[in-house]
């Protein structure tokens, strides 16, 4: 759908704006009732469950099929001095497969970057272009990357990481070997962007937050003295308020864009 030039001269900017974002928005949350594959680029094991935890459910439950690509191994997350960093990463792995169980997850998939450090490099990106070939995915679900004040620079780099990927990996000259070596260059179609300042879909996740609950209660090392209460009110705040928006009890709030129309040189996405 276009705007024709003779409806956009009889405008004004405001109303032309507005105008632009509505048929740039349309249908941007459709991708969450349609989307048979997505993939999910988490810089630590736990950021999926607990931002998007209810979506993740709701997702598996109508049968699409749902891979988490975790980019570090987590092994700082722990304020324990005596808790060794290679036992820590080994523990939240298998944290990480019970919450996937508990939402239906079937593939989980690790690059082992060491938590803390991880940098925008062009190995990175070209792992992830690979995966995203293999995958094939309609949906990449991310941490948005431009959220203001995040100081995890692994937060940062990964929202970084997977919106290079997911644009770079329709280009079949993008880390070449791959296209060589038989995989299909891939377009994917959206991206979802969660803890974002900007929200454009709201998603009801009131018959899903239990699981979500359970899900993210599993990574027990991130909630030492049993401290998943505060956890779960946190929790239950932002859902609480983000139904607001929709007029349900629990929800959970994205940026989606497409890669294709909205990742480069688009002066309106961040109002999308
Ligand atoms: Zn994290």
């Amino acid at each position: 759908m276009w705007l024709r030039e003779e409806e956009m001269a009889s405008l004004d900017y405001d109303e032309l704006y507005r105008a632009i974002l509505k048929v740039e928005s349309t249908n941007l949350g459709r991708i969450f009732y349609f989307a048979k594959k997505v993939l999910c680029v988490q810089p630590h094991p736990d950021d999926t469950d607990f931002a998007a935890g209810g979506l993740i459910a709701k997702l598996t439950k109508r049968g699409c099929e749902v891979a988490y690509v975790t980019l570090t191994d987590g092994r700082i997350g722990t304020l324990d001095p005596s808790l060794y960093p290679e036992k820590l990463a080994s523990v939240r792995v298998e944290e990480q497969k019970e919450a996937a169980e508990i939402l239906g997850v079937k593939k989980l998939m690790w690059l082992n970057y060491r938590d803390s450090e991880l940098r925008v490099t062009i190995e990175a990106r070209n792992k992830l272009i690979t995966l995203i070939r293999e995958f094939q995915p309609d949906l990449i679900l991310t941490v948005d990357p431009w959220l203001t004040y995040e100081a995890h620079p692994d937060h940062v780099a990964t929202g970084i990481l997977a919106v290079e990927a997911a644009f770079f990996a329709m280009f079949p000259h993008a880390n070449p070997g791959d296209v060589r070596g038989g995989l299909r260059p891939h377009p994917t179609a959206f991206i979802a962007f969660y803890w974002t300042r900007k929200p454009n879909v709201y998603v009801d996740i009131t018959d899903y937050m239990g699981a979500k609950l359970k899900a993210v209660s599993s990574h027990k090392s991130q909630y030492p003295h049993g401290g998943f209460e505060e956890v779960e009110n946190l929790l239950k705040t932002y859902s609480v308020l983000m139904g607001k928006k929709i007029g349900v009890q629990y929800a959970e709030a994205f940026k989606v864009l497409s890669p294709l129309k909205h990742l480069h040189c688009c002066v309106y996405a961040e109002d999308l």
